[in-house]
């Protein structure tokens, strides 16, 4: 295994890692968010509810608490269908009392409401008011943060034992609230130490664009300058798709990070917040630098020699050196084969080291996709006709022109239409159709061949990636470069392009240029 191998292995291995980290991540978050908030809050007002509807009378029962001492939250439950105005009532009344015996008053609109029952929108029972009401204060650490009520439209004289029951009631649930806020804050600060330990950066942003979690690893990465990661609405827009960037730092000392941001969601598919990842890849990219750059040294200095060596072989096919015997001539029409092959080995290794160093230039122009797919018919129609293959095109009147480097488009579709040709056996049909699709040129190269496998549909535009073939097809011995290469070309003219194969029915490549 090389160095470059090695290191990609196991930046996949800290990427899977890293997956993991930020999904259980959220999941933590989540939890502590329900547990403080909705999960045990909601079950408890309930059962609460419940046995309170079996022991006391009442039209509405409500609960209203702040949690983590900022996030507040009113459950209103209706025994019987009631009017909205007794339920403006009632929850005035609650707001009002539990700020009574709070140093800061909070307002309906810091708080959520949740109603459970019928409410009455129309005139009926004009002038019901709530007559009698009962509040009891839930208190935390000697802090008020909650208020239970039960209330009725009727007038109900609610009894010593009624009242001390709700008391009874209201102390276990003060018990109970100030268990969960200490599960809670063991939960978030075995939180913290672990994500404090990643040598990673790590922030979480609230569904509120609070920064919620940072680690240090992040602060220092960042020097506190998030404006680099780009804009949180940015990201929030992208859902599912993360963004990813590489930073190039100077300070304190020149390094590559690489920040990965992304939207998190619970399983409802709620938005949750956005997670960002910082991770040191100068290593890496140096690597990668390195290794571009030694390919196309390389393939430069070969190209010299084999230049030489297939100047002389036609020397000496002409005749320059004296007639030649037919197993003479035979091994220099082999070498010449073969010195073909590395030449066009060469070219697609300095192809490929350009587009990965972001480095092919493309020479724009408006132009005409009819006249380059003419070009390429032009160029296999021979040897499509020798192996008894139809190879036709399908061109509507009229193509908007595309703004394209021709030469380079052209190398893609002579890339494709040479795969077609190579993989479809004689009787066999390929057809190349362009026409317009919304703000893009579609480009089909469709054939009648072997086809490709589903699970290798993606990996034939990873660099030297052949699919597995029987026998009949090992011949047709190509570089695996031709399909990357068309990739990067298309990218870079801001297209797309992808293959689609069903079991049995050949192929189709895609490809698209923005109009
Ligand atoms: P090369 O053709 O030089 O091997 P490419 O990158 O052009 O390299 O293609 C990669 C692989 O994708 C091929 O080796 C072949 O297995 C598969 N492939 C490409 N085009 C077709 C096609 N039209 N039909 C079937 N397989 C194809």
């Amino acid at each position: 295994m090389t160095e470059v191998d090695s290191l990609k292995e196991e930046n996949q291995r800290l990427r899977d890692e890293l997956n993991d980290r930020i999904f259980e991540l959220s999941i933590l978050y989540d939890i502590s968010n329900s547990i403080s908030y909705t999960l045990n809050y909601e079950d408890f007002m309930k059962i609460m509810a419940d046995s309170l509807n079996r022991i006391i009378d009442y039209d509405l029962c409500s609960s209203l608490l702040i949690l983590d001492g900022e996030k507040a939250r009113m459950i209103i439950r209706a025994a019987h269908p009631v009017k909205r105005d007794i339920f403006e009532e009632v929850k005035n009344n609650v707001i009002a009392s539990l700020n009574s015996l709070r140093p800061r008053a909070i307002s309906g609109e810091e708080i959520e409401f949740e109603v459970r029952g019928e409410i009455l929108d129309d005139k009926r029972s004009e002038g019901e008011r709530i007559v009698s009401s009962f509040d009891v204060p839930l208190f935390v650490r000697q802090e008020a943060v909650g208020i239970l009520n039960v209330a009725a439209v009727r007038d109900i004289a609610y009894s010593d034992e009624e009242i001390k029951l709700l008391y009874t009631l209201a102390s276990q649930a003060s018990a109970a609230i100030e268990r969960l806020q200490a599960v809670l804050s063991a939960e978030k600060s075995k939180m913290k130490v672990m994500v404090e330990r990643m040598s990673e950066g790590v922030a979480m942003f609230d569904e509120k664009d609070e920064l919620v979690i940072v680690n240090s690893a992040f602060n220092e990465m960042t020097g506190g300058d998030l404006s680099l990661l780009g804009e949180l609405d940015e990201i929030k827009k992208r859902r599912k798709q993360p963004k990813v960037l590489d930073i190039h730092l100077e300070k304190p000392f020149p390094r590559v990070i690489n920040s990965e941001s992304a939207c998190i969601e619970d399983d409802n598919g709620r938005y949750l917040g956005i997670v960002m990842l910082l991770r040191d890849v100068s290593k890496e990219r140096e690597i990668e630098q390195m290794k571009s750059d030694f390919v196309s040294l390389v393939s430069h200095e070969l190209r010299t020699p084999l230049v030489a060596i297939k100047g002389a072989a036609d020397n000496l096919l002409d005749g320059l050196a004296g007639e030649l015997n037919d197993i003479q001539k035979d091994c220099l029409v082999l070498s010449k084969r073969n010195i073909d092959r590395l030449n066009r080995l060469i070219s697609d290794l300095l192809d490929i080291s350009r587009i990965e160093a972001g480095k092919i230039q493309l020479n724009k122009q408006p132009a005409d996709a009819a006249s380059i797919v003419k070009d390429v018919l032009g160029l296999f129609q021979a040897s499509a006709k020798e192996k008894n293959i139809a190879l036709e095109s399908l061109l509507p009147e009229e193509l908007p022109l595309v703004t394209i480097d021709s030469d380079k488009i052209n190398q893609v579709l002579t890339n494709l239409v040479g795969n077609a040709l190579k993989f479809t056996p004689a009787q066999g049909k390929i057809m190349i159709k362009v026409f317009r699709a919304e703000n893009f040129l579609r480009v089909e190269v469709r054939d009648t061949g072997v086809g490709i496998p589903k699970q290798d549909l993606e990996k034939v535009f990873d660099k030297f990636y052949q699919v597995d073939r029987n026998k009949s097809f090992t011949s047709v011995k190509g570089t695996g470069l031709g399909l990357p290469i068309s990739k990067g070309i298309v990218e870079r003219h801001g297209g797309k392009i992808w293959a689609e194969s069903e079991a049995g029915e050949g192929s189709k490549f895609i490809f698209t240029l923005p109009v």
